[in-house]
């Protein structure tokens, strides 16, 4: 049995907890050294979570709340403080703008 299955790699969003293709996606990552960061590359070392990258969960609909940090906390296990939230916030707008 020589069959390939082409095999594409699925995340779970922790936002609204969707399956969605890896492309579809961000990735939020908690490095080695504890900082919660934008990982553009998908590459950078640490724990990860996805979150959708066309929905609006970081977004005005939100009402500044931003993300639902809970969630996120959750996913990375580390606090998600205001800075944070704006700091991953501006990140993916600019991400987006490209
Ligand atoms: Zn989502």
């Amino acid at each position: 049995m020589s069959q390939k299955k082409r095999h594409i790699p699925t995340r779970t969003c922790v936002v609204c907890r969707e399956k969605r293709q890896r492309s579809d996606l961000l990735r939020i990552v908690r490095t080695t050294d504890g900082k919660i960061e934008f990982d553009r590359t998908g590459r950078v070392d640490g724990r990860g979570a996805y979150v959708c990258e066309d929905s609006d969960h970081w977004g005005a609909s939100n009402r500044g709340e931003g993300i639902n940090r809970g969630r996120l906390k959750h996913a990375l296990k580390a606090e998600i403080d205001d800075s944070t939230v704006k700091l991953l916030s501006e990140a993916m707008k600019s991400h987006k703008a490209k």
